[in-house]
C-alpha cells in the first residue's frame, strides 16, 4: 500500500529548553499530539490530504498556545489579523486569505476560497465579507484575547518595532523566547495526492497591514504532486524573498534533489544567508517526510503507516 504520512508545526524559533517550564512543555507536547492525531485519523481512515490538514490545523487554530486563530498576536492597532492559505497538489488548486478578523478557523475560509470562489487571494475586508456570505464560523473579538500575548504586545506597542527587530536590543531582551508561533500541516494521503496549509496572527506589533509569508502561495506554502508539499514558518520577509516553499520544489524537480536534500538546501544555506530564521515542513509523493529549521527550535510533529511517529521541540 502507498505509504501515507501526516506532519504539523506550531512554530519555530529561539526554542530553548531552559526558558520552557514542565508544565508549558507538556501543554505544548498535548497540543501537538491532538493536532496531529487529527489529521493522522482522516488519512488512516482514507481521506485526503486536504481534509487530514484541514483537520490538523483547525485543532491548532482552536488552542490558545499557538499564534493562528484563536491565539494570534496583536497587531500596532490592538487588534488580530490572520492569514492563512492551503494547496492542493493533485491540481495545483488554492486558496488564501490576508487580513481578516473575527474568522474562528481561517483555514475554513481559505478552503472556501480554494473551492467555491473564482479566485485565489482574497485580503481583508473583502475576504470579511466573503466568509459571512458563505457562512464560516465568526467569533467576537475577547474570543481572540489572551493575557500572554496583550502583555507581549503591550511591551512594545509604543514601539516603531513588531516582534522580529533584531537591532533593538530592549526588544531582544523582551523577545528572548522569540518564537514565531504559526502553525503548518503538510500530508501525504493513501492515494498519493499531497497538500500543505498554513495559518497565523503573523508578528506583534505588525502594522500597516502587513502581511507575511504564510499566505503567499510559493514563499510560506505550496504543493505540487510532482514534486513536495511545504509549510513554512520563521520570519516571514526573507522567506518571501526567497520563495523558501516553491524554491524547494523547483530544486527536486529541475534538480533532482530529493526532499529532504531540497529543503536542508533552502533553509540551512539560503535562508541563512539572508538572515532568514525559521524553517519548514514537508512530505512527498511516496510519503517521504521531512522537518527541518535553522532556528533554536520548532514545535513539530509527525506520523506515518510505517509507524513511525516524533514530536519534538528543541534541536535534537
Ligand atoms: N512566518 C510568519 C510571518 O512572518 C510568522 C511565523 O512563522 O510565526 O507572518
Amino acid at each position: 500500500m502507498q505509504q501515507y504520512s501526516m506532519v504539523i508545526h506550531g512554530g519555530a524559533g529561539t526554542i530553548l529548553k531552559e526558558d520552557m517550564t514542565p508544565e508549558l512543555e507538556q501543554a505544548y507536547i498535548k497540543g501537538l499530539e491532538e493536532s496531529l492525531a487529527a489529521g493522522y485519523a482522516v488519512l488512516e481512515q482514507g481521506g485526503s490530504a486536504i481534509n487530514a490538514i484541514k483537520a490538523a490545523i483547525v485543532v491548532l487554530e482552536d488552542n490558545l498556545l499557538f499564534n493562528a486563530g484563536r491565539g494570534s498576536v496583536f497587531t500596532k492597532k490592538g487588534v488580530q489579523e490572520m492569514d492563512a492559505a492551503i494547496m492542493n497538489g493533485k491540481d495545483l488548486s488554492a486558496g488564501s486569505v490576508a487580513g481578516i478578523r473575527n474568522v474562528r478557523n481561517p483555514i475554513e475560509l481559505a478552503a472556501e476560497v480554494m473551492i467555491n470562489s473564482n479566485h485565489v487571494f482574497l485580503s481583508g475586508k473583502g475576504a470579511n465579507d466573503f466568509a459571512i456570505k458563505q457562512g464560516i464560523k465568526l467569533e467576537p473579538d475577547e474570543y481572540f484575547f489572551s493575557q500572554f500575548r496583550y502583555d507581549q504586545w503591550k511591551e512594545i506597542r509604543d514601539s516603531d518595532n513588531y516582534s522580529l527587530d533584531h537591532t533593538n536590543k530592549g526588544l531582544e531582551e523582551l523577545m528572548k523566547d522569540k518564537k514565531f508561533g504559526t502553525v503548518g500541516a503538510v500530508a501525504c494521503d493513501q492515494n498519493g495526492n499531497i497538500a500543505a496549509a498554513t495559518s497565523t496572527g503573523g508578528m506583534t506589533n505588525k502594522k500597516y497591514g502587513r502581511i507575511g509569508d504564510s499566505p503567499l502561495i510559493g514563499a510560506g506554502t505550496y504543493a505540487n504532486n510532482a514534486t513536495c508539499a511545504i509549510s513554512c514558518t520563521g520570519h516571514g520577509e526573507p522567506f518571501i524573498c526567497a520563495v523558501a516553499a516553491h524554491d524547494v520544489s523547483c530544486l527536486m524537480e529541475y534538480k533532482g534533489m530529493n526532499l529532504q536534500q531540497a529543503m536542508n538546501e533552502v533553509v540551512n544555506v539560503k535562508l541563512v544567508k539572508m538572515n532568514g530564521e525559521g524553517g519548514m515542513i514537508g512530505v512527498d509523493a511516496q510519503g517521504n517526510a521531512a522537518m527541518i529549521f535553522n532556528s533554536a527550535g520548532m514545535y513539530r510533529a509527525m506520523q506515518n503507516s510505517k509507524g513511525v511517529k516524533t514530536i519534538g521541540i528543541y534541536k535534537d
